[in-house]
């Protein structure tokens, strides 16, 4: 049993398919033990997407990502990390695969609908990065 953290950016929770991405996640065995809406400002982006601030792209992706609201969840299941990227698809919607997530709900590689941990270690650092143990329910 793993867990691994996933957000919902804020072009998907824009357009209104918060529940349909979870959806995703729920019929594909994953089960949501943590769950919060949240309005990441610059420093909590920053801080969150760190291993990038070397990036051309860094700065307009912390704009993007403090643009509005983010629903960020822990998803709890077997191959918890590795599932939810199958889920996700390739960071660029236009070469993820059909049916994936941001094939289905993103347009472009900037604003792609949702972030997933790439590993364990990542996961354990993005989990406790946004919850609380108490916060978790499983
Ligand atoms: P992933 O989200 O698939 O793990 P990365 O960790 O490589 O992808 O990148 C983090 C996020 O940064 C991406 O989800 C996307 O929002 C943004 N990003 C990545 N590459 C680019 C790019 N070339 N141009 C603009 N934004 C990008
Ligand atoms: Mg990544």
């Amino acid at each position: 049993m793993e867990r691994t953290l996933s957000i919902i950016k804020p072009d998907a929770v824009s357009k209104n398919v918060i529940g349909k991405i979870i959806q995703r996640f729920e019929d594909a065995g994953l089960k949501v033990v943590g769950l919060k809406m949240l309005h990441l400002n610059k420093d909590v982006a920053k801080g969150f997407y760190k291993e990038h601030n070397e990036r051309a792209f860094f700065a307009d992706l912390i704009k993007f990502m403090t643009s509005n609201p983010v629903v960020v969840q822990v998803l709890e299941g077997e191959s918890a990390v590795r599932l939810n990227r199958q889920l996700m698809g390739d960071t660029d919607p236009q070469t993820a695969a059909e049916g994936t997530i941001r094939s289905d709900f993103a347009k472009s590689i900037d604003a792609n609908a949702v972030h997933g941990s790439d590993s364990l270690e990542s996961a354990a650092r993005e989990i406790e990065y946004f919850f609380d143990k108490s916060e978790i329910f499983s």
